[in-house]
């Protein structure tokens, strides 16, 4: 039987998203407004990507001035918009060389082959494994699901890709006893992003940079969604006083427009030769445009200041929520405009429910919400938000089960 004969039932995109029933046509700031015109607080940010909101004026710019130069050259020729937003994010980080790619996971795989090169040429291509973390979400591609080890994404999919290790979160001794001849160093997140906003300590984070150090380890981090801003430093590690070798990015950096980059050490990249590694899009014109606008905007201190002043007020506002609603929210979680409620209710429900008050917000692993808000918002928008979070409390708190309080939160 010819394929297409046996089941046409199938969605002419293929069916791999649970895909709410709306579709939006435009955005302003930090709202969508959908084809019934009906106006979204977009807290999701197309998870942790408009950075700057939608059809910010600098990056509508940035991306129609390039448009009219030139779309596409290949990677055979010099890129100078690639040579700008690479020194932009040099001077910025601690890295020394930047490779573009299209997405976090491209960005992961460059991480993931880059710290294997860098042990093979320093004489020891055993050193091949990365340890990695329960929870961990580092992209769909074979190697970054092997990578983030959870079975759901695994299954079905054939031989896990070699060469990942995993531990507990937070957990030291585990990290330690992991560590064998092949290990070639950490991969970890920050904070977990799709795991459910969970944060690595600082001290575990700090202990970490030790052990690689001790080791002749190297310490990668994914800051795909934690990085440009999310947590109210341009990148989560500035606030841990420590330096990865190898870094991702993606997410944020493009601020709607698909780019990723890998950031390194001179040190770390030293096997990433001409040939080793290549993209056809990877730094494309138009992306590295808008990139490079994104990182003008977002590195501006009064800008991160912003976002920590705008991200105190919001997560006050959501732990007097979770005080008063300790039946539907449980606690509040993360750091800057990265912030997590963790439900007392599935989370599905309470993210759809949030959804039929004008909130769009991002459901997580461990029964987690996620508020991912463009880094724009205003302190008004982040209480409009809280309001509708309030309301859905309300509605779903069975009554009589609150405090006297209740009485004058009208
Ligand atoms: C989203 C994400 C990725 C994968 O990024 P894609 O652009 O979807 O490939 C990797 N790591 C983390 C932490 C992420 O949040």
């Amino acid at each position: 039987m010819a394929p297409h004969a046996a089941d046409t039932a199938i969605s002419p995109v293929l069916p791999t998203y649970a895909r709410a029933d709306v579709s939006f046509e435009r955005g302003e700031g930090a709202w969508l407004i959908a084809k019934s015109g009906d106006r979204y607080l977009d807290f999701g940010a197309g998870v942790a990507v408009n950075a700057l909101g939608h059809a910010h004026p600098k990056l509508v710019e940035a991306l129609t001035q390039q448009a009219h130069k030139v779309w596409h050259v290949s990677n055979l020729y010099q890129v100078e918009g690639q040579t700008a937003l690479a020194e932009k994010l040099i001077s910025l980080t601690f890295a020394d060389t930047v490779f573009f790619a299209n997405s976090g996971a491209e960005a992961l795989e460059a991480s993931i082959k880059m710290a294997r090169k860098y042990h093979a040429v320093s004489g020891h291509p055993e050193r091949y494994e990365l340890i990695t973390f329960e929870g961990a979400f580092h992209g769909r591609t074979l190697a970054t699901i092997a990578a983030g080890g959870q079975d759901k994404y695994l299954d079905g999919f054939g031989p896990v890709t070699p060469g990942f290790v995993q531990v507990p979160l937070n957990d030291l001794a585990a990290v330690s006893a992991a560590i064998t001849d092949n290990t070639a160093g950490f991969l970890i997140e920050p904070i977990q992003g799709e795991g459910g906003i969970c944060e690595a300590t600082k001290d575990f984070m700090q202990a970490l940079r030790s052990l690689a150090d001790e080791h002749g380890l190297l310490l990668v981090l994914d800051e795909v969604q934690s990085g440009v801003g999310r947590t109210g430093h341009l990148y989560a590690y500035q606030d841990v006083g420590i330096e990865p070798d190898i870094m991702a990015s993606a997410k944020g950096i493009g601020g709607g427009f698909p780019l990723g980059a890998c950031l390194a050490t001179a040190e770390a990249a030293k096997g990433m030769t001409p040939g080793t590694h290549g993209s056809t899009y990877g730094g494309n014109p138009l992306a590295v445009a808008v990139g490079g606008a994104v990182i003008d905007e977002v590195a501006q201190p009064e800008f991160l200041e912003h976002v920590r002043r705008v991200s105190g007020r919001l997560s006050q506002g959501l732990s007097m929520l979770a005080d008063e609603y300790p039946d539907v929210i449980e606690s509040v979680r993360g750091r800057g405009l990265m912030l997590g409620l963790k439900c007392k209710r599935p989370n599905a429900e309470l993210q759809q429910a949030f959804m039929d008050k004008g909130l769009l917000t991002v459901a997580a692993g461990d029964n987690v919400v996620r508020l991912l808000p463009p880094l724009i918002i205003s302190e008004d928008e982040a209480m409009d938000a809280v309001a509708r979070i309030e309301a859905v409390c309300a509605e779903l708190s069975p009554k009589g089960a609150n405090d006297p309080k209740e009485v004058s939160a009208s």
